[in-house]
């Protein structure tokens, strides 16, 4: 029941995802379903994001139940620390995309990195072993 509840809490969020992972999936993209979550990995998408500039650029994203990756190595390293992110996204739902911008925000109005000090990026670290 807890594990239904947070499919539907997190949704919207994973609604969302699955909206890129169809776009990466007519660019060559190959899906799968791992812990319960719908993994989305490789194709010409994924080469176009990983040659972004910085900060724009990143190997791994998780919207929701959906988990979008550079590769199937890449998913295969991050699988645990994307994991969490869904785990946070059962906790916060939608919610979680502005909490997670603002949280970022919050780290460069401290002169600290937003990505590394975001607080849902050191929980993802912590829980994951890295
Ligand atoms: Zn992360």
């Amino acid at each position: 029941m807890k594990r239904a509840l947070g499919y539907l809490w997190a949704a919207p969020a994973s609604a969302i995802g699955f909206v890129f992972a169809l776009l990466a999936l007519v660019c060559g993209a190959r899906w799968r379903v791992t812990r319960g979550a719908l993994e989305c990995a490789g194709g010409e998408l994924g080469q176009i994001v990983n040659a972004l500039p910085r900060p724009f650029a990143f190997v791994a994203i998780t919207l929701g139940h959906v988990i979008l990756g550079v590769s199937a190595e890449v998913l295969d390293e991050m699988r645990d620390h994307e994991h969490v992110h869904v785990r946070q996204y059962e906790r916060w739902g939608v919610a979680l995309l502005p909490a997670y911008a603002l949280a970022s925000l919050w780290q460069i109005a401290r002169g600290r990195a937003p990505y590394t000090h975001n607080r849902f990026e050191r929980e993802a670290r912590e829980r994951s072993g890295g």
